[in-house]
């Protein structure tokens, strides 16, 4: 049996393959085809949604690791299946870097962008919005490389495509030099962050917030490039922040928040009271990249940056008219417009709204009620994480939907890469 980062997708596939070269893995999509077998490409598991479910093949690209080929001008090309935190410390040991990244580095590359994987930085676009070419082989076993130049159209559906037109094995990324990145923690009010906004996000190349349910305080982390050396202003205070506050300390009181889920509010104080601030200064990729220690699911949408506000307004009063019984922190990110047929982020700036449950505890009115609000402003659903929509949904919320569509059904007519899951999201 297999299983997903949360624990909660769990499958059995009749065969787990990892291949060992591209021909390897065209001759095996060739064969499902005849056979009429599905698979599903693995990345590390951490997506929340069944995109990995199968009973047929579960094909891994963990033999497909590491840098290929460095060009003159910062581009990099890489294996799809190289882990990010191999593919950052790769590109350091050559003096490069990725211009952004989410806030965990385990992900293989092809499975960031396959779900629109992306951090924060109001100026800057999700993971896949970095990669410039893409080597991929089809549902007919046809090896094919694909770049702005030579189709498109189709590059801007396989920039995010969850698996769907075929085994990414390669991938072009544009990187830049290798830059120090300074990171500032700060506890503040929520309310002083939202007044703020605005300049903040608009002064700092990546803002982001943790807002405690049911607490008054935020953990603010702006993060801008400097000229200074690593170094850390208080090793304490990273201690509380990394290890204690985002992993031990927060296992445990999520855990008193379960059993005695009236606790909750007390438990909101308690993490809300241990914020310290913490001034580091790092390697980019290290900054970037955070433990996560204590499982979850997690629900999170996409929302135009215009309607953010009014949505934290109204969600603050729906957990409080609710009662939500929740201290799990929840994650506040901005980032720009991008041009990815499937992207939340396609053609508006935007505000990411990631909300968690503690694994055990029951999420479905409270992922729903959200999810209903967010919905009312325009809100589009990570791909990787909890939701609940289907191919009416998306057809209203992406006007490249049926394109996609389209070339899906050209390059997997027998749909050797769908599962249930997919056939929901896309209607086939
Ligand atoms: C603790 C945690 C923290 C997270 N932090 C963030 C974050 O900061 N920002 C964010 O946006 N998301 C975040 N996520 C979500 C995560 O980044 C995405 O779900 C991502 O897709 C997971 O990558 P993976 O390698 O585990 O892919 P998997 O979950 O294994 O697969 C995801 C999709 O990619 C496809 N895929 C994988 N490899 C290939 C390939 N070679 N060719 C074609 N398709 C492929 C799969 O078929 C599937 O559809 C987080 C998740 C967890 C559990």
């Amino acid at each position: 049996m297999m299983e997903n980062w949360a624990e909660n997708v769990k499958w059995t596939p009749q065969e787990v393959l990892k291949p060992n070269s591209e021909e390897e893995i065209a001759d095996l999509i060739k064969k499902a085809n005849k056979s009429g077998k599905t698979i599903r490409t693995v990345g590390s598991h951490h997506s929340f949604t069944p995109l990995l479910s199968t009973d047929s093949i579960s094909l891994s690209l963990d033999n497909l690791q590491g840098v290929i080929s460095i060009e003159d001008d910062k581009r990099v090309i890489a294996w799809a299946g190289t882990k990010l935190k191999r593919l950052g410390e790769e590109l350091a040991q050559n003096g490069l870097a990725q211009e952004n990244l989410g806030d965990i580095n385990v992900q293989s590359v092809a499975g960031a962008i396959s779900t629109g994987t992306h951090g924060t930085g109001i100026t800057l676009g999700s993971v896949g919005t970095q990669i410039e070419e893409i080597t991929f082989i089809n549902g007919l076993g046809e090896i094919i490389t694909i770049n702005p130049e030579n189709n498109l159209h189709e590059f801007k559906c396989l920039q995010l495509s969850l698996g769907s037109l075929g085994v990414i094995t390669r991938v072009k990324l544009r990187c830049q030099e290798a830059y120090n990145l300074k990171l500032d923690i700060r506890k503040e009010k929520l309310s002083d962050v939202l007044t703020q906004l605005d300049s903040i996000i608009a002064e700092n190349r990546h803002f982001e917030f943790y807002s405690i349910p049911n607490s008054p305080w935020s953990q603010t982390k702006i993060t801008n490039i400097v000229d200074e050396k690593a170094g850390h202003t208080s090793k304490f205070s990273s201690f509380i922040n990394d290890i204690v506050l985002e992993n031990w300390a927060l296992q445990f009181l999520c855990n008193i928040n379960k059993v005695i889920p009236s606790s909750s509010k007390t438990v909101s104080k308690i993490i809300g009271a241990a914020i310290s601030n913490e001034t580091k200064v790092e390697q980019s990729y290290k900054v970037f990249s955070t433990v996560r220690n204590v499982k979850f699911t997690e629900m999170e949408y996409n929302i135009p940056l215009e309607n953010y506000q009014q949505v934290v307004k109204e969600m603050l009063q729906l957990i409080e008219k609710n009662n939500y019984q929740i201290s799990f922190p929840q994650e506040h990110r901005f980032v720009d417009a991008d041009d990815i047929y499937l992207s939340p982020a396609f053609e508006r700036k935007s505000a990411y709204i990631a909300s968690h449950v503690f694994k055990g505890m029951n999420n479905t009115k409270y992922f729903k009620n959200l999810e209903d609000l967010f919905v009312a402003h325009g809100g589009r659903p990570h791909w990787g994480k909890l939701h609940t929509q289907d191919a009416a949904f998306f057809k209203k919320v992406y006007s490249k939907f049926d394109d996609f569509l389209s070339i899906r059904e050209k390059h997997d007519p027998n749909g050797v890469f769908l599962n249930g899951h997919l056939r929901k999201v896309f209607g086939v």
